[in-house]
């Protein structure tokens, strides 16, 4: 990881250029440079061979200053310090976006899952939320799945909160199993939030659904119910990708058949009807829309060159490089920045939160509904900024969150900040206008 692709130090410019774009006290950059709190921990695991293997964990707390942090686990071999930094001030941005009642964090074990027996990935999950145990909880700090981490892994993890604070708490975690109070419609979040974007980008830029073409790169949760979804919308799907392999077919991938295929194989690859795409070649697809749904600096200055798509919809966290930004902008390409586009799996998070704080659950109606809802209010906010101060709508993005978080901090009287004069006027006209 070079600095230029160091998602630690690709959000910390993020956040000075808006808080000089907002007229802010350098102040803000200041107190918000930096995460918290970080917690490294190492877990030693009884491996199924008789050995004893020790994995390197962290767990970035960037600020609470409008709530409990919040976000989710990843296990995958590159995670690294800088990584969950960063990713754990993109989460505070995010659920600023969305107007959620939480700050940011992000957690991450170095280890490759796919080479741990199932009784080692639960040894290791339980020994990472035992020794966090101390600065998490439903009031603290309340994680989540990411990269490589699923519902099974959340019900371990909630186990073994529950048996350090000797209690039940529900609360503690979310995209937990629906029997452990997990909320109907968790699993589909990210993705379905993805398409609700994706259909309001669509409609801003007259783009019908029904004769649009998309392509998506990775196909792990958010990619797959991505590319299901924008197919049940009409949206042709002519390329996924994984990290195994890809399917490309021009005239269209029969998604339902595409996920039975996936269930069976575990990769997209040797997908019948379809051949091998590289990711290259997939990004360069004459589509309407490309869905990076995988990990960070995937479009770098080379693909961003070479993108034919009108919408890039970010589904991942951090898969732009800051030069790929800078070239897609100059480029006139729509790009729904992460912290907008993949922020369905985090609202319906607080969804699950709030459900286990009533002990009432909603029909997933409702829950798709709600969601729908706040999807498209933070939307047209953030095209109204766009268009009231002609930027991107990342900067657009980061301009209505970081807002939020400085008038939280003044409000509690950590900083003092003028906002008299300041508050942009799509902040004022308030969402849906
Ligand atoms: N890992 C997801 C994200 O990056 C979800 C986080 C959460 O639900 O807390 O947004």
């Amino acid at each position: 990881m070079s600095d230029l692709t160091n998602p630690f130090l690709i959000v910390q410019g993020q956040l000075h250029r808006a808080v000089k774009n907002l007229g802010l006290s350098e102040d803000v950059y200041e107190m918000f440079k930096e995460p918290f709190r970080i917690t490294r921990v190492s877990v030693p695991v009884h491996m199924d061979d008789g050995t004893i293997q020790t994995f390197i964990g962290f767990r970035a707390q960037h600020t609470d200053v409008t709530g409990p942090t919040k976000g989710g686990i990843r296990f995958h071999q590159d995670v690294s310090e800088d990584e969950v930094k960063g990713l754990s001030m993109w989460m505070t941005f995010k659920t600023a976006v969305m107007g959620l009642p939480y700050g940011g964090a992000k957690g991450g074990v170095i280890c490759d899952p796919g080479k741990l027996s199932e009784r080692e990935l639960e040894e290791l999950s339980r020994g990472y939320i035992r020794y966090l145990a101390p600065v998490m909880g439903p009031e603290i700090d309340i994680p989540a799945p990411d990269v490589n981490t699923n519902p099974k892994i959340m019900g371990w993890m909630l186990d073994e909160f529950d048996k350090v604070r000797g209690h039940h708490t529900p609360g503690f975690i979310t995209g937990k199993p629906l029997v452990l109070g997990g909320s109907l419609g968790r699993d589909a979040a990210t993705g379905r939030g993805v398409l609700f974007v994706v259909l309001r980008a669509m409609d801003r830029l007259g783009i019908d659904p029904k004769h649009a073409t998309a392509a998506v790169q990775g196909f792990g949760n958010v990619g797959s119910h991505t590319a299901r979804l924008l197919h049940e919308a009409g949206v042709t799907i002519v390329a996924v990708s994984d990290v195994r392999g890809s399917a490309y077919n021009p005239s269209g991938l029969d998604i339902p058949e595409l996920l039975k295929y996936v269930e069976e194989h575990q990769t997209t690859k040797g997908f019948p009807g379809s051949s091998e795409i590289s990711n290259d070649e997939l990004f360069a697809l004459d589509v309407d829309v490309v869905v990076p749904a995988a990990l960070e600096n995937q479009i770098d200055g080379k693909r961003a060159e070479k993108v034919r798509a009108r919408i890039i919809a970010e589904a991942a966290n951090g898969p732009t490089t800051p030069e790929g930004d800078q070239l897609l902008r100059e480029r006139g390409i729509f790009v729904i920045p992460d912290i907008l586009c993949n922020a369905g799996g985090v609202t319906v998070s607080y969804f699950e939160w709030v459900q286990n704080t009533m002990g009432y659950y909603w029909p997933e109606e409702e829950v798709n509904e709600k969601l729908l809802r706040m999807m498209n209010d933070a939307f047209d906010t953030i095209y109204a900024m766009r268009n009231e101060h002609k930027v991107t709508m990342r900067e657009a993005a980061y301009l209505v969150a970081v807002h939020r978080v400085a008038e939280a901090a003044n409000a509690r009287g950590w900083l003092r900040v003028n906002f008299h004069h300041e508050v942009p006027q799509a902040l004022l006209r308030g969402a849906g206008d």
